[in-house]
């Protein structure tokens, strides 16, 4: 399909000082991007959603290309559970807002380029006002209710919307522009069941994939902005980095889509944590929504101390069991549970844990199915453990 292209004469009336043509003059010497290209990108604004994993490669590389403005949201502070990924940020910036790390790597890398930060969460309520000043979104975000809201909100902007996805050696992307193209939606109608598509948090992600991907979508947003080669619309790329494959699959738009269709019901933006069925990461564990019963990481300790003979199933991981554990506890993870829960005790008091309480309270509502009665999940799982209890113990 022909590269479409954003609204042009952007570029009139930019100039470039010697110190800028100097720096950029490998763009400068390439005719698909020129003096006129590289003008369209100093004219240029992007909003990048996510100053993480994806939005590491994506600010060092748009800032080092010379786009003119790069809006950043985000309202994290910089953690030691970031680094392996997120190269925008450095062992100093541990405990920092990431948009301050960010805001100070980028300017370090280009001083021409303008950023805008917002310290804040993307919401139905400020999502439109904040891309309209911007040519092009980009999602790095990690959960389904910021991707279906920023999808919605490009698409009723019309602006595009860059996207990319990350989960252990697994990468998608793809550029979302009706109506040049398809949506997010066409693609994906439904949000997965909550908490049955796991968070890079739970699953993990290899550290150099988010930066293969948002490599992609740089890419992709450069192509956008100077207008040259073929975009990713009607087409989402994925990578997989254990066999290194890449493989295309095309994405038609779809007539009847709520949003981008012939006949949209979608027609302003509406409450995306209701639409994914969650109430987003400060949702309330599931142990607590259902009544199910609990036990605190002080009990347990407490009940432990004056000898106790309780029995702690693990239903992480092996991997996670071998980097921090309960001392006595046994490893059952809780997707074979369903094969070998006849191994269990059903009479015996059990407080079932995981990394934060939420796989240890599907596993207590699937044993209490099974005719257990006498379980508790221990709420904030191992990493309360850490906080209150036993501090020498590592998190991840
Ligand atoms: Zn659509």
């Amino acid at each position: 399909m022909p590269a479409p292209s954003l609204p042009g004469g952007r570029a009139d009336g930019v100039t470039l000082s010697q110190q800028e043509v100097a720096r950029y003059s490998r763009h400068l010497i390439m005719p698909e991007v020129g003096m006129e290209g590289q003008k369209r990108l100093k004219a240029a604004s992007v909003l990048l959603i996510g100053a993480g994993g994806l939005g590491s490669p994506l600010g060092l590389y748009l800032a080092a290309a010379g786009v003119g403005r790069l809006g950043l949201v985000d309202f994290d502070v910089v953690d030691f559970s970031n680094l392996q990924r997120q190269v925008l940020h450095g062992t100093p910036d541990v405990g920092r807002p990431k948009l301050q790390s960010a805001r100070d790597r980028l300017l370090a890398i280009n001083p021409e380029v303008k950023v805008e930060t917002y310290e804040t969460r993307l919401t139905s309520a400020n999502a439109l006002q904040l891309f309209e000043s911007y040519d092009i979104i980009i999602d790095g975000t990690d959960n389904f209710p910021t991707r279906y809201l920023v999808n919605d909100a490009c698409v009723l902007l019309r602006k595009p919307n860059v996207y990319g996805s990350i989960f252990r050696f697994d990468g998608q992307a793809s550029v979302f522009w009706p109506p040049h193209g398809p949506c997010y939606r066409c693609l994906y109608p439904e949000p997965p069941p909550p908490g049955e598509v796991p968070s890079c948090a739970e699953g993990g992600v290899l550290g150099v994939l988010p930066g293969l991907v948002g490599c992609i979508q740089a890419t992709e947003a450069i192509k956008l902005l100077i207008g040259t080669g073929e975009p990713l619309v009607g087409r989402l790329l994925h990578y997989d980095a254990l066999a290194m494959k890449f493989r295309e699959f095309r994405v038609r738009r779809n007539p009847k889509c709520p949003l981008c269709g012939d006949h949209p019901t979608i027609t302003k933006l509406i409450d995306y944590e209701q639409f994914c069925g969650v109430r987003g990461q400060e949702a309330p564990a599931p142990a607590a929504a259902s009544g199910l019963p609990e036990i605190t990481v002080e009990e347990l300790k407490a009940r432990l101390d004056r000898g106790e003979k309780l029995f702690i199933l693990d239903v992480r991981n092996p991997e996670e069991h071998q980097i921090c554990r309960i001392a006595g506890s046994t490893l059952l993870p809780l997707a074979e549970l369903p094969q070998r829960f006849h191994e269990l005790d059903a009479e015996r008091e059990t407080v079932v844990h995981c990394k934060s309480g939420m796989r240890s309270a599907k596993a207590v509502a699937f044993l209490r199915q099974q005719g257990f009665r006498n379980l508790k999940n221990l709420k904030g799982g191992i990493l309360a453990w850490a906080d209150r209890v036993d501090r020498s113990m590592p998190k991840y």
